[in-house]
């Protein structure tokens, strides 16, 4: 890891003061995450250290309310950059913030009551409690609509039955959002906070996945769930409107991400072309690999570019909540930055796997590791596929929709 770490994104902004020691800061936790990691990585074990080293640092917070326990109140570009640094040091060290923090806890504060805010934010903010995102089913995924989960009114709460499946944290989150239609009808579906410890309530960590070794991902059984009427989350029936707007957070950090992990394969691949010797001279010297450290480089602009804007579009959003034009505006930009940044950043590892050779074949070396863990980043919080009919929709107007 070189000494002076920039992110790319700072290349295009006159940083703050405040914004700088945040950068920082978060940069000094991941040189102290990356030994652990290597170490969870290689062993398949959940790096847990993520949530601690990061809670300790009170950087767990970064874009909460100061009013909720380490909330820090950051702006959307500020964090968008603390997650590019931490996507350097792996999509699975960058999936749990994605989990825990964008599709998690900013969803609480968006949507939940007062009560709930100071129920959970506090201690989601120190790593004290996890968060996941509980939307895809064995039988949906493109299309949450089509969930089957459901539940049914009881006398102090909801009863949850159902089954969701491949959910960042899902085995080890102490309290997953959880959507569900009431039984027998496919409207009105309602958004819950779901505690582990809730009666009817199991996890379990799938297994065999190609890559994010050190992250857990799992699947979570509800069998009649008890959950309190307290943990409806958001208005009765607008829970898809609830998961569509945590998706743009989790969207907005698969995105930013992606650019450290372009950034890290980069670096990566500069290094060991400067190094490796064959045919009498640096592998840097042959034409063929300077076109893979070209394209990089233009990949990593122009995905820190589109993020950076995705990011200052979400920000407006988010000050303007009301607005259906700033809304439709951060979700095309969103969709934008994910789409170009994931395909960019599974380009870049390939790339950087060919510069290294043999060495790239390998879980050891980082390229390795990049090249099977963001290939999941063209799959989850939306499919590439869908992000391009979402990106040609927000062109062609009402009528063009190519699903619903
Ligand atoms: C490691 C990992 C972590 C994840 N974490 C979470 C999480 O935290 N929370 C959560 O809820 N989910 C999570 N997911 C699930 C993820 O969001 C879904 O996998 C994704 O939405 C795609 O759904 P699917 O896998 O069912 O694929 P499908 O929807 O079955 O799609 C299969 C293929 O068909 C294409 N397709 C489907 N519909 C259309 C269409 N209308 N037009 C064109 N092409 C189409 C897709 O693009 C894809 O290529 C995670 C997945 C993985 C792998």
């Amino acid at each position: 890891m070189p000494d002076g770490f920039v992110n790319a994104s700072k290349a295009y902004l006159e940083l703050t003061d405040e914004q700088e020691l945040i950068i920082s800061q978060v940069d000094g936790v991941c040189r102290e995450v990356r030994p652990i990691e290597d170490g969870c990585y290689l062993d398949h074990r959940y790096n847990g250290a993520v949530a601690d080293l990061f809670g300790q640092a009170r950087l767990l917070g970064l874009p909460i309310s100061t009013l909720y326990g380490d909330g820090q109140g950051i702006d959307m570009v500020t964090y968008a950059m603390a997650i590019e640094r931490i996507g350097r040091e792996g999509t699975g060290v960058r999936t749990f913030f994605s989990g825990h923090v964008s599709l998690g806890m900013l969803t609480v504060q968006r949507w939940g009551t007062e009560e709930q805010k100071e129920r959970y934010l506090p201690s989601g903010t120190r790593g004290k409690k996890v968060f996941a995102f509980g939307l895809t089913e064995p039988g949906a995924g493109s299309d949450p609509a089509s969930l089957q989960t459901e539940f049914q009114e009881a006398e102090d709460g909801f009863v949850l039955n159902g089954q969701k499946t491949w959910i960042s944290n899902g085995s080890v989150a102490d309290s997953v959002l959880i959507f569900a239609y009431p039984k027998g009808r496919r409207e009105g579906m309602c958004a819950f906070v779901v505690d582990r410890d809730s009666d009817g309530f199991s996890a379990k960590p799938i297994k065999n996945k190609l890559g994010l070794f050190s992250s857990d991902t799992g699947t979570i059984y509800l069998d009649e769930c008890q959950v309190p009427k307290e943990n409806l989350l958001g208005p009765r029936g607008k829970g898809l409107s609830v998961a569509y707007s945590a998706l743009m957070s989790g969207r907005l950090s698969v995105a930013a991400g992606c650019v450290g992990v372009i950034q890290d394969c980069l670096d990566e691949t500069v290094r060991y072309s400067q190094l490796r010797v064959q045919h009498g001279k640096p592998i840097g010297m042959h034409q063929l690999v300077q076109r893979h450290i070209g394209r990089m480089e233009v990949n990593l602009q122009a995905a820190a570019m589109l993020t950076l804007r995705a990011a200052v579009l979400h920000q407006r959003h988010q000050d303007q909540p009301d607005s259906v034009a700033t809304r439709e505006a951060a979700d095309a930009a969103i969709a934008e930055a994910k789409y170009f940044a994931s395909n960019a950043s599974f380009e870049a590892a390939d790339s950087a796997v060919q510069v290294f050779g043999a060495n790239g074949y390998s879980l050891e070396n980082r390229p390795g590791r990049h090249l099977v863990d963001t290939r999941v980043s063209r799959i989850y919080e939306g499919t590439n596929e869908i992000l391009e009919q979402k990106i040609a929709n927000s062109l062609l107007g009402k009528g063009f929709e190519a699903y619903s």
